[in-house]
């Protein structure tokens, strides 16, 4: 089992397999898209399964895939497969904007994958055409009912709250009555943009602390007579991989979780590295401190991919110290 300097156990990988994308959401990736490269500079699917043999011998057995957008990756299936049936592996996640689950969640399921999480930051048809600058809300929702229809467990709503965008809460949080959603809102973070630059979206103050976030959806849905959220037991909510508190109204078939990067830094439960498409770990999301997994997979085979592996995760930091900013958009590091 792989354990960090600071104690932490460490067995989560998350693996955006490309920085391309089928929407452009305002805050992630700009609207001409990400610089071509050549298929030489992304790691391939089979440098890809390698990687994920030598982390499953250090102790990694929960695995994200995600991007940019994961399914666009021509061969994504496949992948999954492998990932799925190597020794060690025990559970395969997609993170995507659900646009073409329609179409693949059947292929995906019996491929291995178990759980989804799906990002949508609004209900509205043309607030939605307007983050995702294009993007048809539809598809999204098409996506959900494929993905509960198909038996995903979980099936999570991500949802980035700004103030700006003055988003429909309770609308948001009732997607949990009916049926097994687990929705999430998620605080934004200011990545993108060095420190001090403007990013791509939204500024750190356009950011709802999780508390407010709470309270907000508490006073108008005991207004609509549901009654306010009540925090549900960690041994009993969905089995999350990541740092959400768990909520649910009376009755419900799924829950609300929140997830606060900023307001209430989760660093001391962090259980993840993350890999990027160009194949560098990143120990931290925040930090730009990158390790090249891609050439020492290359130059040096499975042994000196397992010592960047161990370097990498040698060298997390205790936590993110408020950095805000980073090198890189979000479509490249992966979320
Ligand atoms: N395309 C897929 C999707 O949208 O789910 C996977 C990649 S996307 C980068 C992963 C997640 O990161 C999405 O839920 C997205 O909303 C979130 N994200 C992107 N930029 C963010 C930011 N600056 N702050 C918080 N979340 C962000
Ligand atoms: Fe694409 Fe996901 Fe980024 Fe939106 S958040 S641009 S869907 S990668």
């Amino acid at each position: 089992m792989a354990y960090d300097q600071h104690g932490r156990k460490i067995d989560y990988l998350r693996i955006s397999v490309t920085d391309r994308c089928n929407l452009r959401c305002l805050y992630c990736m700009p609207e001409e898209g990400v610089a071509w490269k050549s298929h030489d500079d992304m790691l391939s699917f089979e440098e890809i399964t390698r990687i994920v043999r030598v982390a499953a011998t250090e102790g990694f057995s929960r695995i994200r895939l995600t991007g940019g957008e994961p399914l666009v990756r021509l061969g994504i299936i496949d992948l999954i497969r492998e990932i799925a049936c190597t020794p060690g592996i025990e559970s395969v996640a997609m993170t995507t904007n659900g646009i073409l689950l329609p179409k693949m969640a059947m292929e995906l399921r019996s491929a291995g994958l178990s759980r989804v999480n799906i990002s949508l930051d609004t209900l509205d048809p043309k607030q939605f055409a307007h983050i995702t600058r294009w993007g048809n809300i539809n598809d999204v929702f098409a996506g959900i009912d494929a993905a509960l229809k198909m038996g995903f467990n979980p099936v999570k709503v991500n949802a980035v709250v700004v103030r700006s965008l003055n988003q429909d809460l309770l609308s948001f949080a009732k997607l949990s009555l009916d049926r097994p959603l687990h929705v999430r809102f998620i605080e934004y973070m200011p990545v993108g943009a060095p420190e001090g630059e403007a990013g791509l979206g939204w500024s750190a103050a356009d950011t709802i602390p999780n508390e407010e976030l709470i309270m907000l959806i508490n006073e108008q849905a005991v207004s609509a007579g549901l009654g306010e959220l009540k925090p549900v037991d960690s041994t009993k909510s969905v089995t999350g991989w990541g740092p959400a508190r768990y909520y649910q109204f009376d009755n419900a078939a799924g829950s609300i979780g929140f997830i606060s990067a900023l307001s209430r830094h989760f660093c001391s439960e962090c259980n993840r590295l993350r890999l990027t498409a160009e194949g560098k770990l990143r120990p931290c999301l925040f930090n730009d401190d990158e390790y090249d997994l891609k050439k020492a997979l290359r130059t040096g085979g499975d042994e000196a991919a397992r010592d960047c592996l161990r370097e990498a995760l040698g060298s997390k930091p205790d936590e993110h110290h408020g950095q805000i900013g980073t090198e890189r958009l979000m479509s490249q590091i992966g979320g």
